[in-house]
Formats: structure tokens, C-alpha cells, sequence
């Protein structure tokens, strides 16, 4: 099997990258592998977690994404094979390209926290990163009788750094109106060491956190679950070197930590040093990769230092595109992408604050109006807007 573009995966970034490439060029080959015959939109998660959408409501055919005249392969690519310009498929066949795009988002390490594995959906141990799992959040959470919540995110890049708070407050917002929220302490335990990289959000996260009345404990990295004792063990690290912190909880709302899936860790595509390392090497401008000029990469893959979004991707999207075209030409690469990812901070039902930003950091607001401040339209946003802009307009190559 032969294509002129090859992409790996058919989540968020492969299939608007899918979609641009045949509305660019309707007689390109395109290929896209992709196992799964779901096609989730997973930022509704937080939402079935906090019981205001079903989990259904995220879920579609992948076959009805799948872009017209693009070849579906169902399957999984086993390893990544650039020096031949081929990837190598679980049923060992070989597949090869003109240029890849390496979309397979990201893998979940559930294993790398001692006991989680065994321990989630159970016992009100719970986590928003999975589809089932999230419906299985919100059961929990409504069904809470008070006592210790905690909530986790972990000290690796994670997909959408914001979500780990959002269901927090959603969490504590129920507890309050199930009256509950009196006999119950919530505490927020991060492997990072601020609220929000971007300061003027973090500025606002801090109101929200003093009003609602949350601990956060910085630096603190989950390591093991213990069931049998409702304990939570976390590795602190402090100036005077590292520390086990075990704490007890009656709700355990936990982020995993997060890598690069591991046939792109296995692969010369990606980084092989440094804090990033095993995530795929690219030109934080042009997303080409560093190592193979032929192959680019899109999506939460990438080792570079944005939110891992889709709101990212659909700024990543046509700057793959547009310059795997003029790579194709011979032309030099045109697009640039500035790091741009964006965070809806879901506050509470009916509440949000819309975070933008960019590599640096710095705001780069879509609405004329101070996004530092929570708002019911924002929310409105993300309920109806962002998925109806999801499912219609970028899965289809169009935003
Ligand atoms: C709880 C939660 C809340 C979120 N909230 C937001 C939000 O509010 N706003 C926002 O913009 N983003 C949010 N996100 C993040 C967003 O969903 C991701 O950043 C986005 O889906 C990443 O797209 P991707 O294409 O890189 O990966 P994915 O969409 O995850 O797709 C990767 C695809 O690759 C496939 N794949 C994996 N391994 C292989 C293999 N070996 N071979 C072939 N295919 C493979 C997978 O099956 C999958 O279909 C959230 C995510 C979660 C989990």
C-alpha cells in the first residue's frame, strides 16, 4: 500500500488535517490509519463528569468523519519506520508514503501510578479521561456523602491542563447544592507549581479557588492508590529533595500521568533528550519534523510547548497543511503557528472563563471583551458552540 500523504490516527488532528488536504487537493492519495471505529469529542468529558451532558452526546461513527475520497485504514500503526518512508501496521503489513503526518495523540499511563489501574471506577476513585470513566465520575460525585475530595493532575504535560480544575469546581458546586459541601474539605493536589501559566487567568483562578473555598498543594506528583485504606500517596518535592504525603480521601478524582504514545517514543522521530523527550521532535513554527523533512506532526503528540487542545489543533491543522503542500512544490515552508491553544475554565453550571494563549504565554483573546472574568456566554460556548464548530466546520476542513 502506497499513498502520496499518510496520517497516523483519526481523532481530532488527523481528520481536519484529512479534510484541508482534499479540499486543497481533491487528487491527492490521503490515508488515514486509524483503529477505532469511535470518534470522540472529548472535551465534553468534563461535562459528563460533572452530569450535564451524557457521554453519548461525545461520540460519534468514525466512518461519518471519515473525509469523502480518503482512504480508511483500520488499524494500528505498530512502529514508525522514516527511513523507508513507511509505518509499520500491527498485522505486519507496511504502508508507504510521499509524506506523514503523525496525529496519534497521546497515551494515558494509568500503569505509572501504583494501584490506580485495579482501583479506578471503583470506590470513588474516578477520572474524566476516559469515556466510560467519566460517566462513571459523575455517579460518584452525585452520590457523595461529604467528607475528603481530592482532585489530581499530574507533573507530565497533560491533554487539556485545565480540565483536572474544571471538574473540581463542577464537583464542589454539586456537593453545595447537594448540601453536602459543609461536612466536606476539597483539595487539589498538582505536580506543578502555579494555578495557571498564564497570569492573568491565574489571577482570576485564585478568586474562584478563594470563593469556593479550595486547598490547592503545589508540587505534589501522584504515585499510589491504596484502596483497601482510601490513601493517596503523592512524591512532594521541596528544596531539600523529595517526600512521600499520603492522604486520606473519600473521592479521588485522578489525572494520569500522560506520554507520547510508545511507538513514537520507540522511533528517531522523536526528541531524544531533554524535558520532552519521547514526544515527536518538530519545528514549534512550521510543525515539520526535525529529524525527516517529510514528515510533520499535528495534535497532542508534539513535544512542543503549547496547551495540548483541540483548540490547538485547529490552528496547528492548516499550518501542517499548507506547508506539506508547498513541501510537495518544492516551495519554502509559509506557516507559522504561534503556540496558540485555549482552555474554556469551566467555573461551575452557567460559568466560564475563556483562556487563549500562546507560546508565550501571553493572551490572544478571539472576543473583545476581558476573558479574565467568568461569563454565562462563554459557557454557552462551550456547550453549544465549540462542538457544533467541532463537529461541522473542522472536522470538515472549514474552521
Ligand atoms: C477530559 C478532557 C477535556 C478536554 N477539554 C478540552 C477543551 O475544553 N478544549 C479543547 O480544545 N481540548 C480539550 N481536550 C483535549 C482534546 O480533546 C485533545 O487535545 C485532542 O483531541 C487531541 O487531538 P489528537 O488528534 O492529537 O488526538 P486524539 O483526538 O486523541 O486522536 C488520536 C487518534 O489516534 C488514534 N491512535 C492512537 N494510537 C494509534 C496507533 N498506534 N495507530 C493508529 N492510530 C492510533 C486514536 O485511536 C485516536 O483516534 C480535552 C481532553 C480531555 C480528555
Amino acid at each position: 500500500m502506497q499513498y502520496q500523504v499518510l496520517i497516523v490516527g483519526g481523532g481530532s488532528g488527523g481528520i481536519t488535517a484529512a479534510a484541508r488536504l482534499r479540499r486543497a487537493d481533491p487528487r491527492l492519495s490521503v490515508a488515514v490509519i486509524e483503529p477505532n471505529d469511535k470518534h470522540y469529542y472529548q472535551p465534553f468529558w468534563t461535562l459528563v463528569g460533572g452530569g450535564i451532558v451524557p457521554k453519548e452526546a461525545s461520540e460519534r461513527p468514525e466512518a461519518s468523519v471519515m473525509p469523502r475520497g480518503v482512504t480508511w485504514i483500520r488499524n494500528r500503526v505498530a512502529a514508525l519506520e522514516p527511513d523507508r518512508n513507511a509505518v509499520r501496521l500491527a498485522t505486519g503489513e507496511r504502508v508507504t508514503y510521499e509524506q506523514l503526518i503523525v496525529a496519534p495523540g497521546l497515551q494515558l499511563d494509568w500503569h505509572k501510578v501504583k494501584g490506580l489501574p485495579e482501583a479506578l471506577g471503583k470506590d470513588g476513585v474516578c477520572s474524566i479521561y476516559d469515556y466510560r470513566q467519566a460517566e462513571r465520575t459523575w455517579e460518584m460525585i452525585r452520590g457523595f456523602q461529604g467528607g475528603q475530595a481530592v482532585f489530581t493532575s499530574p507533573a507530565t504535560p497533560v491533554k487539556c491542563g485545565g480540565a483536572p480544575q474544571k471538574i473540581m469546581f463542577l464537583a464542589e458546586e454539586t456537593f453545595e447544592q447537594n448540601g453536602v459541601r459543609g461536612r466536606s474539605r476539597v483539595d487539589y493536589y498538582t505536580g506543578g507549581a502555579v494555578i495557571f501559566g498564564v497570569k492573568e487567568i491565574a489571577a482570576a483562578l485564585e478568586k474562584v479557588k478563594e470563593r469556593k473555598g479550595l486547598d490547592y498543594h503545589y508540587k505534589h506528583d501522584l504515585r499510589e492508590v491504596r484502596p483497601q485504606s482510601r490513601e493517596a500517596v503523592f512524591c512532594r518535592t521541596t528544596d531539600e529533595g523529595m517526600r512521600e504525603v499520603v492522604v486520606k480521601y473519600d473521592l479521588l478524582h485522578v489525572t494520569p500521568p500522560m506520554s507520547a504514545p510508545d511507538f513514537v517514543k520507540e522511533s528517531p522521530l522523536a526528541l531524544q533528550e531533554g524535558p520532552l523527550k519521547g514526544w515527536m521532535a518538530v519545528d514549534h513554527g512550521t510543525l515539520q519534523s526535525t529529524v525527516y523533512p517529510n514528515v510533520f506532526g499535528l495534535g497532542d503528540v508534539i513535544g512542543t510547548p503549547n496547551a495540548k487542545t483541540g483548540a490547538a489543533i485547529r490552528k496547528q491543522a492548516p499550518t501542517v497543511v499548507e506547508n506539506l503542500l508547498a513541501y510537495r512544490r518544492q516551495a519554502s515552508l509559509p506557516k507559522t503557528y504561534d503556540g496558540y491553544g485555549s482552555c474554556p475554565l469551566v467555573t461551575g453550571r452557567g460559568k466560564l472563563i475563556l483562556a487563549e494563549f500562546n507560546y508565550k504565554n501571553e493572551m490572544t483573546p478571539s472576543f473583545p471583551f476581558d476573558q479574565a472574568k467568568e461569563r454565562h456566554d462563554m459557557y454557552l460556548l462551550k456547550r453549544h458552540g465549540l462542538p457544533f464548530l467541532y463537529w461541522n466546520l473542522m472536522l470538515r476542513g472549514l474552521a
